[in-house]
């Protein structure tokens, strides 16, 4: 099994590191030859989605990877990852990939004093720790997308078919229940 992680931008590091932790081979894409290698799994990872939705396009890394993830790849994508995959904004024009029907609200907690910690209920797997840095969250889901997660009655995760998306970012916490879910799918 071997993961491509995105990693123009952003927190790919730590899903790296989590994945090793986990005994699972991974790589960066960093450019579209990365692309040429069979690959099992994508992370989109958190980070600036403006940015790395500019990137996507000036690496012509955008339409294989749309691709990808429109022919069922799994996916895990966190916080700039969910905005990446997200079909609405509620508060930005862009749609970058748009390939989960969801809106979703940018720095919905505010830019700077928006981060914080809590532990909650996440959909088959307990009470989970998740680090929100800046984050979005889903304010509606389309038909067919499983709510999995809520934090004061916003919905931080949630999954549509091969597509898991996280408003926090379980890569920064011990807890390695959220990658294994992924995992799971593949
Ligand atoms: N605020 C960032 C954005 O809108 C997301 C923050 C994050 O990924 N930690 O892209």
């Amino acid at each position: 099994m071997k993961i491509g992680v995105l990693a123009v931008q952003g927190a790919f590091i730590e899903h790296e590191k989590m994945l090793a932790k986990l005994g699972v081979e991974s790589f960066e894409i960093r450019q579209a030859s990365d692309l040429e290698q069979s690959y099992d799994g994508l992370i989109l990872p958190g980070g600036e989605s403006t940015v790395m939705g500019k990137l996507l396009h000036s690496l012509n890394l955008f339409e294989p990877l749309k691709e990808k993830i429109t022919s069922g790849m799994p996916v895990l994508a966190t916080c700039a990852g969910l905005i990446l995959l997200a079909e609405h904004l509620s508060n930005d024009e862009a749609v970058h990939f748009g390939t989960l029907p969801v809106t979703v609200k940018r720095n919905a907690y505010g830019r700077q004093l928006g981060s914080f910690y809590t532990e909650e209920n996440f959909k088959g797997l307990g009470k989970i720790p998740m680090t929100f840095i800046r984050a979005p969250y889903i304010e509606q889901v389309g038909e067919g997308v499983e709510v999995l997660a809520t934090v004061d009655d916003n919905i931080v995760a949630a999954r549509y078919h091969n597509q898991i998306a996280l408003s926090f970012h379980p890569e920064l916490d011990e807890s390695t229940a959220i990658h294994k879910l992924f995992l799971s799918l593949i």
